[in-house]
């Protein structure tokens, strides 16, 4: 029986007579420029880059499902949440964040670990990190920080002065300095680490009730990180070394799969609750608010091309199903611009239409229009306006988020609770790293800072001497720094500090 021929075609889809020899005058050229397809080759070849992501260039990705094992109605109405035992297919990216699209996987860095849910009311996307909180809690400062841990602008190296220097000025980020500089910053795969959102977002039920939620992301695999000496070695001899452990081990069945556990809130809870709730720097403790388990996600398929379904993949923590919304956590709140208003950038102001990110259960129907790659039908004949009289697409009522109160005066607001800061990140240290973390996060530290001039070592090590006295000693001791000079500053009001440390 003769198998049909699988001919080469142009993109247009001519077939291609010969895709070794260019078209020439003679046979030692030059070249003619009626080769059209060698012409169509070469162009196409010189776009194939698109802008890389700003931050979480480097990533790896993979299909599978969500399945609910718990009863959530009460807290909330989303449909794929309503039943013990649903499904829904998911897309989920694991990234680093500073480095670009080469870089290595064991950089010590916070993990990426988004999540899109393709639910029958559209796509859901839950954009976390593989830590529980962050740097920062006012959006206003994210490129500045951002920048600081990227490349210098003269030497275009990374600069421990700039990292060190915006950390220690912005003492918020302690907590998240404290994990991150843990071995916990390099975890030993994608698969062995937690999945946090980080945020605060809001459940709503039936009724009309809310609560306020956080979602973790429990790795079943078990936590398993890499030392700094491993991560080294890594990072030289097998930068891709995560990318590929997510592929071999979905190659293989071993399917990785991680425990959703929730911590939520009633709205009277959270009046009285000791932490501010929308500061992304500090979690809920576990005794204040125990986690309960309600699912679980497993990533079961890979991507069967890496740019079409992981480098195109893009997510938005603005992409909500009803029952599900944002809190007022102002970093929350500006991400819903940038992650949208970013892949407009990357991808086209048409990357919806893109299939991993094109919704699979209930399919667009708005009134945008045009713009570059519109490949559907573009809404064919149908009215482009609302309202319109023609049958178009209505607004559905029910879709719509319970009014929520707001207070207060408008005006640049710093938070209100301005002594918490050193609180959380100390009683990690203190209550729950073991000798060995301790160490080893001492380490880590004094590897990185000792980059960085003394005066910015000094007012560093002032703010971990803030968390725990003995986290700061011990940093001071690791760095050959003056402990009296370091008290000093610790004594200091951040102003005070700043002042006192300048070049
Ligand atoms: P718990 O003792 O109930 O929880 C401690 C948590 O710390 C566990 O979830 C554990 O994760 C996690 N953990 C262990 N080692 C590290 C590390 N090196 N870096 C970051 N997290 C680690 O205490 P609390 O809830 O009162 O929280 C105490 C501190 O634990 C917090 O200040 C925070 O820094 C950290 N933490 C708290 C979380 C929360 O949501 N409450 C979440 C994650 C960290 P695991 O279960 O995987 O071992």
């Amino acid at each position: 029986m003769s198998k049909e021929k699988n001919f080469l075609t142009t993109a247009f889809g001519a077939h291609v007579s010969d895709d070794q020899n260019s078209m020439t005058a003679g046979t030692r050229g030059p070249v003619l420029m009626q080769d059209a397809h060698l012409l169509e080759k070469l162009a196409h070849f010189d776009r194939e880059r698109i802008p890389e992501r700003v931050v979480h260039a480097k990533g790896a990705g993979a299909h599978g499902y969500f399945e609910v094992t718990a009863d959530v109605t009460k807290y909330t109405k989303a449909r794929f949440l309503s039943e013990v035992g649903k499904k829904t297919e998911v897309f989920a990216r694991f990234s680093t964040v500073g480095g670009e699209k080469g870089s290595a996987d064991a950089e010590r860095d916070p993990r990426g670990f988004a999540v899109k849910f393709y639910t029958e009311e559209g796509n859901y996307d839950l954009v976390g990190n593989n830590t529980p909180v962050f740097f920062i809690r006012d959006p206003l400062k994210f490129s500045d920080f951002i920048h600081t841990q990227k490349r210098h602008p003269a030497t275009n190296c990374k600069d421990p002065n700039m990292f060190w220097d915006f950390l220690s000025l912005t003492p918020e980020s302690i907590h998240q300095v404290t994990i991150l500089f843990s071995d916990r910053g390099t975890p030993a795969t994608y698969r062995n680490m937690n999945g946090y959102s980080s945020h605060t977002y809001k459940w709503y039920n039936h009724k009309g009730e809310y609560f306020w939620v956080q979602y973790h992301f429990k790795t079943d695999q078990k936590i398993k990180n890499l030392t700094r000496q491993e991560a080294e070695h890594l990072k030289g001899s097998d930068p891709d070394h995560a990318t590929r452990d997510l592929y071999e081990a979905i190659e293989r069945g071993d399917y990785p799969s991680w425990t959703l556990e929730m911590q939520i809130l009633t709205p009277e809870q959270a009046k009285d609750f000791r932490w501010d709730i929308f500061d992304i720097t500090k979690v809920w403790p576990h005794s204040e608010a125990p986690p309960i388990k309600i699912g679980k996600l497993v990533l079961n398929c890979n991507p069967l091309n890496y740019f079409a379904e992981v480098e195109q993949a893009a997510f938005c923590p603005g992409n909500l199903v009803p029952g599900i919304a944002i809190s007022p956590d102002k970093m929350l709140q500006a991400r819903v611009f940038s992650y949208h208003d970013t892949h407009i950038h990357r991808l086209g102001p048409n990357y919806h239409l893109i299939p991993v990110n094109a919704p699979r259960f209930a399919p667009e129907k708005s009134y945008q229009r045009d713009g570059f790659m519109r490949v559907d039908g573009n809404g064919a004949a149908g009215p482009n306006y609302w309202p319109n009289s023609f049958g178009g697409p209505e607004p559905d009522p029910s879709a719509a988020e319970p009014d929520f109160e707001v207070e207060g005066f408008a005006g640049r607001h710093a938070f209100n609770h301005p002594n918490d800061d050193f609180v959380q990140a100390g009683n990690l240290y203190r209550n729950v790293m073991k000798e060995q973390d301790k160490q080893n996060l001492i380490g880590n530290i004094v590897a990185h800072l000792g980059g960085a001039q003394k005066r910015i070592q000094s007012r560093q090590a002032a703010v971990f001497f803030k968390a725990d006295p003995d986290y700061g000693r011990r940093v001071v001791n690791g760095l050959g720094l003056d402990i009296k000079e370091v008290e000093r500053l610790a004594n200091m009001s951040q102003a005070e500090r700043a002042e006192a440390t300048k070049a």
